[in-house]
């Protein structure tokens, strides 16, 4: 029998665990997510809960256990170190487990606090933080609110777009908007990463009277004159700032000397392996790859590592590979959105904004719990 360890109970992990427990029996393979949390938070509904949606609580949060299959262990704890060379995981109150396979799914983490004067911001990456901002703009009655990013990568590339298109739908229906000044400061020369994506939103943006600012990657804060700074020498003042905070790896990730550059762990692009650890994937937010940080890829990623680790146990010889897909939704307010489906070798094409890729985000909305991170598609 063997011993598979999953380490994250977020997107990710849940999706491969399941899959494997799916695949393979007891008697085959003991299963375990470790999480450090028994809660399962679905993060794209942060953005819902900051611009005050009526969320059920049941659309946000729901606890670990009853996500995952009744063949899968878990354990609720902080692993502290990962040692990839005798194979075994340190927890901070379990002790040591060891595995014959390993996948870290540890996610990433938000560091506000390495921009100065970041005390003075606001953002949706954490639910605490939206419920906060949700307040923030209850009460703002008109000014100037600049929407920026104060670090590479982040989770979800459209989600600060995305939020500037929202923030206009919101105080239309509150009957402000003409008191409302909305800025995107975006870090790139352009909208959003890929070229025909950023075609369709600046022209949304620029329909909905939106100000965007090319190359403003947000530097520091200076939270007394409200005014925000950016690496490349330019500034502006503002009334609310929402400054997407930047991300590292996980800490474990870190401390276990796992990542490079940023605590994101270097794997093969197509196996999800790290390097010659041929028992050991990684996936989800806390790679390195070259595609967005989001649930799209932890669930497209943790697919073929389930598959893989099956092969492997079943002494299949052909194993899958992951091409890169990432699919996402972006919503543009007013019963729109826009839909991008695209891998390592095809770049999206310029998205059309409709009413039925609005429904498309409904409902994956819902079939993330009941379908997505069961695995079934
Ligand atoms: C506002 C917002 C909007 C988003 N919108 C979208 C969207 O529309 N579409 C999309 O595809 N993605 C979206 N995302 C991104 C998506 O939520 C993440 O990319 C996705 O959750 C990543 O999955 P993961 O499994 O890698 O990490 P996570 O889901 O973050 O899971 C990591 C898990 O590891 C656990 N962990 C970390 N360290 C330890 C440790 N030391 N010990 C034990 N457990 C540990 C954590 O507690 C957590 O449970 C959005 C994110 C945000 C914040």
């Amino acid at each position: 029998m063997k011993k598979i360890l999953v380490v994250g109970g977020g997107t990710g992990g849940t999706i491969v665990a399941n899959v494997l427990a799916r695949k393979l029996s007891r008697k085959e393979a003991e299963i375990t997510v470790v999480s450090e949390s028994p809660k399962h938070i679905y993060q794209p509904a942060f953005i819902y809960t900051a611009l005050g949606y009526n969320l059920h609580e049941r659309d946000i949060v729901r606890g670990e256990e009853e996500l995952l299959d009744k063949n899968v262990k878990l354990i609720i704890d902080n692993a502290l170190r990962i040692d990839v060379e005798d194979r075994y995981v340190v927890l901070e109150r379990t002790g040591k487990l060891d595995y014959d396979y390993m996948v870290i799914a540890t996610g990433s983490r938000i560091v506000p606090e390495e921009v100065p004067g970041y005390q003075a911001t606001y953002h949706f990456y954490g639910l605490e933080e939206a419920n906060r901002l949700s307040k923030a703009l209850e009460e703002f009655s008109g000014g100037v609110i600049a929407v920026g990013i104060g670090g590479i990568p982040y989770k979800c590339p459209p989600a600060p777009a995305e939020f500037c298109c929202l923030l206009d739908y919101y105080f239309t229906r509150k009957k402000i908007r003409d008191k409302v000044e909305i800025h995107y400061l975006s870090p790139l020369p352009r909208t959003f990463p890929h070229e025909a994506v950023a075609e369709a939103i600046t022209e949304m943006m620029e329909k909905k009277d939106i100000h965007w600012h090319p190359m403003f990657n947000i530097e520091s804060v200076d939270p007394e004159k409200r005014i925000v700074y950016s690496l490349e020498g330019e500034s502006l003042r503002f009334d609310l700032l929402v400054m997407v905070p930047p991300h590292r790896g996980a800490k474990v990730v870190e401390e276990s000397g796992l990542g490079v550059d940023g605590g994101w762990i270097p794997v093969d692009k197509h196996a999800l392996q790290y390097k010659d650890y041929s028992e050991v994937y990684v996936i989800g937010d806390a790679t390195n790859l070259p595609v967005s940080k989001s649930g799209a890829a932890a669930h497209f990623e943790a697919k073929v590592v389930g598959d893989r680790i099956y092969a492997d146990i079943t002494g299949k010889k052909s194993k899958p590979v992951y091409d890169g897909r990432v699919l996402c939704f972006c919503d543009a307010g007013f019963r729109k959105a826009i839909y991008m489906d695209f891998n390592y070798e095809k770049p999206p094409r310029k998205p059309r904004f409709s009413y039925l890729w609005y429904l498309g985000k409904q409902a994956v909305n819902k079939l993330y719990w009941s379908l997505i991170l069961k695995g079934i598609v």
